[in-house]
């Protein structure tokens, strides 16, 4: 059930968010900044641009969430304290980028569609503001906003204030830093666009599993921060 992103707007600022949360790779990430928009899935593959496979991709399909776009109220990694599955680069918008026109209708998730076997939509989607009001909670990772009929694309202008990095303290091969080189990456393509906003080193906390989960997997760290 789809929302008015003006409703979506004032509820999910009447409790306290103030900025909205994207995770992807480094690959999709400097896709996304070239093109100065979010992009699903869907809409990535169909213009023949690199992405990074994700392991919800069957999911996403399934559900015909492919071509929509994802955000998440808090920052996974630090509220978690684990890498976000999604990916190392943590896109960081005000929450305006949802108060506006083109955005048209939000959907917002109950529950991660990974668990939606069996379920009605009434189970999967918020149906409406009054229910958004009583039963949305900041920070409960499960409730996602969705954009849906946008196209497959929300251009953020302004509205992206900063980029968190993970740093895996990694190097590869060729004794390159794994971050240096991402950062590098992600200012290139942000230099060909004409973005200029701040990457942040991510800051974790002491009990923070990120680090195991880039040294464990050569494979997917490589999936992960190659540009
Ligand atoms: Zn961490």
């Amino acid at each position: 059930m789809d929302i008015p992103s003006q409703h979506v707007f004032e509820v999910l600022s009447g409790k306290g968010v103030e900025e909205l949360h994207h995770a992807n790779s480094i690959a999709t990430a400097c896709q996304f900044l070239r093109s100065k928009a979010l992009m699903s899935r869907g809409t990535v593959e169909r213009m023949g641009l690199a992405q990074t496979a994700q392991s919800s991709d069957d999911v996403d399909k399934r559900y015909s969430i492919w071509f929509d776009v994802f955000l998440d109220s808090v920052d996974i990694h630090a509220r978690a304290g684990r890498a976000n599955a999604y990916g190392p680069v943590l896109f960081v918008f005000d929450l305006a980028l949802i108060d506006r026109n083109k955005t048209g209708r939000i959907w917002v998730t109950k529950e991660n569609p990974t668990k939606w076997a069996g379920k009605s939509d009434e189970k999967r989607w918020f149906q409406g503001k009054k229910e958004l009001n009583d039963d949305f909670v900041r920070g409960r990772f499960d409730q996602m906003i969705v954009l849906r009929h946008c196209g497959g694309s929300l251009p953020f202008g302004r509205h992206l204030k900063k980029i968190i990095l993970d740093d895996p303290k990694l190097k590869t091969d060729e004794n390159v830093n794994i971050y240096s080189m991402a950062v590098g990456a992600l200012r290139l393509a942000m230099q060909d666009a004409n973005i200029d906003v701040p990457i942040e080193r991510r800051r974790c906390k002491a009990q923070c599993k990120c680090k195991a989960h880039w040294s464990g997997d050569d494979e997917r760290l490589f999936k992960m921060f190659d540009p």
